[in-house]
């Protein structure tokens, strides 16, 4: 059975996509931890990042690198947080968190 991450590849469910490759797809993720929350996955199914091949995976880590330095250009913030998760969905994604700390913050 296809992922929900496949179906949003398709079409099938909606999503806020950033961009894509003919290999790799970034979209919005629905449920964000910060403002610009995005995920980027390969096109080809697999449940795990680390499931994918090394050429897969540098290919992903690149996409992932230019996706980040597009969000620093329109979300302010002080980095970019990169991590894998992988607890609810069975597709390979690397999740794009911009980070503020809470030095930032108005008391
Ligand atoms: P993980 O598998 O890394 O634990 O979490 C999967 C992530 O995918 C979560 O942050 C969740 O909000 C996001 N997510 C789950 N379903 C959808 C969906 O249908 N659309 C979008 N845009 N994000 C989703």
């Amino acid at each position: 059975m296809a992922s929900i991450f496949s179906k949003i590849i398709k079409g099938d469910i909606p999503c806020y996509k950033i961009a894509e490759t003919e290999d790799y797809f970034a979209f919005l993720d629905i449920n964000p931890l910060a403002k610009g929350h995005t995920l980027v996955i390969p096109k080809r199914e697999e449940d795990y990042i680390f499931d994918l091949g090394d050429e897969e995976l540098a290919g992903l880590m690149s996409f992932s690198k230019k996706i980040a330095k597009a969000i620093e250009q329109v979300v302010p913030c002080e980095r970019i947080g990169v991590t894998v998760i992988g607890l609810e969905v069975p597709h390979a994604h690397v999740h794009l968190i911009p980070i503020n700390t809470v030095r930032d913050m108005d008391f």
